[in-house]
């Protein structure tokens, strides 16, 4: 096992574009320049507090042995322990563990969790490994990083391509590790091993309470307004079929292998079955009796973002809407449900548009704020029932929403700034309270 610094694999597999953690730092000190915020507190915001870098090997199933690297970044636990998923992806590098890690540390903070930020990764791509194999590799995962996790220090969770089953084989090697049971030390686990009702939904119910909060503001009838969805995986499926059963005209929707439009709003819940059933969303349209049921036209994912729509969702990976493409988004609106979707020169450019962003930080909340219950349900020991955890969900999302638009309109700032202003309000109170330079250079 070795650690490692940022730099040396910073650019790793982001070497044509530029570092996601420097972006994601550009936008913390503009906020910063307006937040009434110790300039200690961002200085502490600006590093990470610990990376660990990781080599796997895995037996795999033909007999042959694959190493596989992956990372887990600590950002800041001023506010509790950190908190953060893990992903499987092949584009995963230390650039974007760092700014995932960053972005949870302001996630938390926004919707008032008593939690700082992390993040992990593995460089694989899961769809080439057997259940077997995958499973491997989770659990040689956590024999690595099992004295760098734990209830009180960081509490992983899903991400990308990765599920409650993987989070029940991570808490079983944890727990088998320091040989007793271990719930709480990850969250997003299938219920039966402590998982919590509602976790699955909690992204994209997160997101959807945010869209309705910003309906009723702006008076919009769902029969009416349309939307279009990058993505279709979690934290999508879960936002679309809360949209689609208030009524509202969901006219595209994607995944990896292209996506399906229909001007007059597409059936979701078939879709998610369909998806469920043949594992691709393309698959609704070509192949089987549902294609004819649905009756709608492919595209692909650059066509799905400049869809003349009134809310477009990024649910997908971060880095969607960039300056290449960013002139053709005609969105009105665009709910950041993944992390990260749009760099900070498109939101420049859409800023000057008017265009409102509901930013990751806030948009995407509920996926952690239900982790938060999961824990707590774990360390008490009871358990909730589903009513109970979309109550307190609902609660906390329409709350630190209003609070983020009010922030808006008072210091006329977009709605991300105010999110981050939003969160640097409550880290920097935290760091405060620790003691600052003001306090320590004072003769009393
Ligand atoms: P997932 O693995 O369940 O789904 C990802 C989806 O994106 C899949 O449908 C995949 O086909 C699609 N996809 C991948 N590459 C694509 C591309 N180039 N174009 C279009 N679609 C593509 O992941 P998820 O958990 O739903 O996460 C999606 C996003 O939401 C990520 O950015 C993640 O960080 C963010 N997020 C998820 C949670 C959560 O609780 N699941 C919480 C907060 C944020």
């Amino acid at each position: 096992m070795t650690t490692t610094s940022a730099s040396a694999h910073a650019t790793t597999n982001h070497a044509a574009t530029q570092s996601l953690f420097e972006d994601a730092i550009k936008r913390l000190d503009e906020a910063g320049s307006i937040a009434d915020i110790n300039p200690e507190a961002l200085e502490r915001l600006r590093h990470p507090k610990s990376m660990i870098q990781v080599s796997i090997p895995v037996r795999m199933d033909d007999g042959s042995l694959r190493v596989f690297e992956g990372y887990r970044v600590r950002h800041d636990n001023t506010r509790g322990p950190t908190k953060g998923g893990i992903r499987y992806h092949p584009d995963v590098s230390l650039d974007e563990v760092k700014a995932l890690a960053f972005w949870m540390t302001c996630k938390c903070a926004v919707v008032g969790i008593p939690y700082g930020g992390a993040k992990g990764g593995i460089i694989v791509n899961p769809k080439e490994l057997s259940r077997m194999e995958l499973e491997r590799l989770s659990r040689g995962f956590i024999e690595q990083m099992a004295d760098f996790i734990g209830p009180d220090t960081d509490v992983p969770a899903p991400d990308v391509y990765t599920n409650s089953m993987i989070m029940g084989w991570m808490m079983d090697e944890y727990s088998t590790i320091k040989r007793r049971y271990c719930p709480a030390v990850i969250t997003g686990k299938p219920i039966p091993l402590g998982g919590s009702q509602g976790r699955n939904a909690a992204t994209g119910r997160g997101a959807y309470h945010c869209i309705t909060q910003l309906a009723k503001r702006r008076d919009w009838k769902p029969g009416k307004t349309t939307v279009a969805i990058q993505g279709f995986g979690n934290a999508a499926q879960s936002v679309a079929r809360l949209l689609h059963a208030d009524g509202y005209q969901i006219v595209a929707v994607s995944d990896s292998h292209g996506g399906i439009h229909r001007k007059q709003g597409l059936h979701i819940p078939s879709i998610i079955q369909a998806k469920q059933d043949t594992a691709h969303v393309k698959a609704v349209y070509c192949h089987g009796s549902v294609c004819e049921a649905v009756d709608a036209e492919t595209i692909t994912n650059e066509e799905l973002l400049a869809l003349d729509v009134d809310v477009l969702i990024p649910a997908a990976l971060e880095n969607q809407i960039t300056a290449d493409n960013v002139d053709d988004v005609k969105a009105r609106v665009i709910v950041e449900v993944a992390n990260g979707p749009t760099t900070s020169t498109a939101d420049a450019a859409l800023a000057d548009r008017d265009v409102l962003i509901i930013p990751d930080i806030l948009a995407n909340a509920g996926g952690v704020t239900v982790s938060y219950f999961e824990w707590v349900q774990n360390r008490e020991g009871f358990y909730w029932p589903l009513e109970d955890v979309e109550d307190r969900l609902g609660k906390i999302m329409a709350r630190e929403f209003d609070a983020v638009y009010d922030i808006m309109d008072d210091k006329h700032v977009d709605l991300r700034t105010a999110a981050y202003i939003h969160a640097l309000n409550r880290i920097g109170a935290a760091v405060e309270a620790q003691g600052t330079s003001r306090y320590f250079t004072s003769d009393g």
